[in-house]
């Protein structure tokens, strides 16, 4: 047996440690608390902290050894904020009102259907910017993707965005259904690995579930020092989802989106490959000899499956 090595793993939050929006289940809390008396355990999510606890509970950042909100831009360690950044301070408030006076001025002349209200949503470490506003109607909402299909709305004010802020040094991400991300360079969920990589762990394991690149997590996942692991679900459910309804981070837009709550609310999360896997982990089977071959069968194997009801879960057990 090879000496046990200290290992850190970091868990996306939203459809990877719970449903989309939704709460931790008891299942997977249980777990991680086993498994926390192997391994550091860290949350990293683009939410923010008020958000962040709703779905981890009131104690997200003690109960974890490491705490990140909005990509790490807010930082705990042990319950402890060790850090908070925002894009005022980084740009600066004469760069920050040329920004947004520009897309206030292009947003007050581009015509919808309807329009709604919160247009800009200011966070410490991202702008969120929606053309027909966050505060339209889950209705509303689906007549602005079907008719952004044709009209490429966000893909064109994004492209606009890019040439005329070309040396701010931003990066615009377009995320949910109605909205654009607007961050600094480097301020994915690669931003919190500064506040861990000089903490002596031998192995950082990131575990998300848009890994892919353009993905809210592609960044970290390919960093360096993570080892990336993706985790996908299998949906078993025979209507067709709402195709754009495919980001995460589209959390902040459907507060108020009771039908959508709904919808998920039917539907049942299980952990099955991370918690096998994970479990290897804690029985010191994953050791310097069967590395390769662990961090192969991770990749390959990690999956969640979401089922509607028991007995379709029951065919894939
Ligand atoms: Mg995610």
């Amino acid at each position: 047996m090879t000496e046990t090595k200290k290992v850190l793993v970091l868990f996306d939050i939203d459809g990877t440690l719970t449903p989309s929006r939704k709460t931790l289940t008891e299942d997977m809390d249980n777990f991680i608390t086993e498994l926390q008396t192997k391994v550091d355990v860290g949350v990293v999510g683009g939410s923010d902290l008020p958000k962040q606890k709703e779905q981890l509970g009131e104690n997200a950042t003690t109960r974890f050894k490491y705490s990140f909100s909005e990509n790490g831009v807010i930082a705990f360690e042990e319950g402890k904020l060790i850090s908070k950044s925002s894009i005022t301070d980084k740009l600066g408030e004469e760069k920050l009102q040329k920004f947004l006076n520009f897309c206030l001025h292009y947003i007050a002349d581009f015509e919808l259907p309807v329009k709604r209200g919160t247009f800009i949503e200011f966070r410490n470490g991202m702008i969120n910017i929606s053309l027909i506003g966050r505060n339209c109607s889950y209705e509303e909402r689906l007549q602005y993707v079907e008719l952004e299909k044709e009209g490429q709305f966000r893909q064109k004010f994004v492209k606009i965005l890019q040439e005329k802020f070309s040396e701010y040094g931003l990066v615009f991400s377009i995320g949910g259904q109605i909205s654009i991300d607007v961050f600094p360079q480097g301020w994915s969920k690669e931003y919190c690995l500064q506040f861990v990589n000089n903490k002596g762990y031998d192995e950082i394991h990131f575990f998300g579930d848009k890994t892919y690149k353009g993905g809210n997590d592609y960044e970290i996942f390919i960093h360096e020092e993570t080892i990336g692991h993706t985790v996908t679900y299998l949906k078993v459910d025979d209507e067709e989802e709402d195709e754009d309804d495919s980001d995460s981070d589209s959390d902040r837009e459907n507060d108020n989106n009771d039908e959508e709550e709904d919808k998920f609310e039917k539907e049942l999360y299980i952990f099955y490959d991370i918690k096998k896997i994970l479990k290897k982990m804690i029985n010191k089977e994953y050791n310097n000899n069967n590395k390769n071959k662990f961090i192969k069968s991770i990749s390959k194997h990690i999956y969640l499956l979401i089922a509607k009801n028991e007995e379709k879960q029951k065919q894939f057990f």
